[in-house]
């Protein structure tokens, strides 16, 4: 048992051939979010022939279960499948077959790793004891398609006790692993809000409401809720990305929108701005003899990751990879990442795998359409999915006892 890591980067090694070239056959044939049709049926059928029972869940997910020899807690380790709509304009062998469709987020990866996971696990079957559940997410990129697979029970039968997962992260060079205790991920709140006034002509505004001047006090407003009512070491952002309003120049505008999004780091801090933007966007206009309100959609969850389950990732990197390749991240992300959801039901980590590597051209950032990665990282991010998995159960079945 005491070298097991060692098996696990072997096993990862034989195969790395084999993740390399399911990586690459998911890069050519990407597929938009709800739209993983193809992707789906091709992650059944390897692991139908690895021999799991794998099932279609909310559409296009794929949940299937190790079994270990003997029965214990449950494991779950995740990756999104889903593509974005953008055209690769890299020259690769690999390089992406659905015109305006590409994995330039890395969820190849993430897929084909966990696959290989799948397999090296398969092959020490017999060292552990508990379930390893694999979830396949589809959706992660547009609407969050973590929320419908819970709702479809992904996280019963056998319950999931704790999950995991990664990203690839092109700041972090090939070989490394960041990881942070607590905040990582911001949650996600797209807003429209709608101010109506009253037309009149723009020479008489006092016969009138102007919508178009509710809307710059409301803009004001929301931003002076973010600068004096949230402490200055939290972090809320709100961006009003479009905004839309009036007919012409010297007609009082009627109607004006605006949409934007809200991010936030702190779920409590999430929930109060949830519930205070529509007494500011309401109570500014109706204070100044219009009305307005907002419409505030529960998109992505925010990571928090659980600080023992991500100082167990830390210890299974240490075993795997060596101290020198772990990362302590310094700061979150105002980014989203749906995985904050299935943290909402069970404890777990989100660590970043690092793909950089210069002289592979592996330097793009994350949705540019030439974003790259060093494969020499998938190998090590199946082998790393499984000694997590592994020293999870290892150490649950120890506090049992
Ligand atoms: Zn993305
Ligand atoms: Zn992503």
């Amino acid at each position: 048992m005491q070298h097991m890591h060692f098996h696990f980067l072997e096993t990862a090694r034989e195969i790395q051939d084999e993740i390399i070239a399911l990586r690459r056959h998911l890069h050519q044939n990407p597929e938009l979010s709800k739209k993983e049709y193809e992707t789906s049926k091709y992650i059944q059928s390897y692991l139908t022939n690895l021999g799991l029972d794998a099932k279609i869940i909310h559409g296009t997910g794929v949940v299937a279960l190790i079994e270990g020899e003997k029965p214990g807690p449950t494991v779950g380790l995740r990756a999104d499948i889903d593509a974005l709509p953008i055209l690769e304009v890299n020259d690769l062998p690999f390089c992406s077959q659905n015109p305006n469709v590409m994995h330039a987020c890395g969820h190849d990866c993430h897929t084909a790793a966990v696959l290989g996971a799948a397999k090296i696990l398969l092959k020490h079957r017999r060292h552990f004891q508990g379930n390893i559940k694999l979830i396949f997410e589809p959706d992660e990129e547009l609407s969050g398609g973590a929320k419908h697979m819970i709702e479809a029970g992904v996280m019963e039968n056998p319950k999931v006790d704790a999950m995991f997962g990664a990203h690839v992260n092109p700041l972090l060079p090939v070989g490394s692993v960041g990881i942070l205790p607590g905040k990582a991920y911001a949650s996600s709140n797209p807003f429209e809000i709608t101010v109506t006034g009253k037309s009149s002509h723009g020479a008489k505004p006092h016969l009138g409401i102007d919508a178009v001047m509710l809307a710059a006090q409301i803009l004001n407003a929301i931003q002076v809720y973010v600068s004096r009512q949230v402490d200055p070491l939290d972090s809320a952002l709100i961006t009003v990305g479009t905004i839309h309003g009036g007919t012409q120049r010297n007609i009082l505008a009627q109607e004006v929108k605006m949409t934007g999004i809200i991010r936030t780091l702190d779920p409590a801090l999430r929930k109060r701005t949830v519930e205070t933007l529509p007494e500011i966007v309401s109570g500014i206009a109706r204070a100044l003899g219009g009305e307005a309100s907002i419409n505030i959609i529960t998109s992505a969850s925010g990571i928090v990751n659980d600080p023992a389950m991500t100082e167990l990732v830390g210890n299974s990197v240490r075993k795997l990879l060596g101290e020198s390749s772990l990362i302590h991240m310094d700061k979150p992300s105002m980014g989203t990442e749906d995985f904050g959801a299935f943290l909402e039901h069970a404890p777990g980590s989100f660590y970043q795998m690092g793909i950089r590597n210069p002289g592979k051209g592996a330097v793009h950032p994350l949705h540019s359409d030439q974003f790259m990665v060093d494969e020499d990282a998938l190998p090590l991010l199946s082998a790393l999915h499984a000694q997590v998995a592994f020293d999870y159960l290892a150490e649950a079945s120890v506090k049992k006892k």
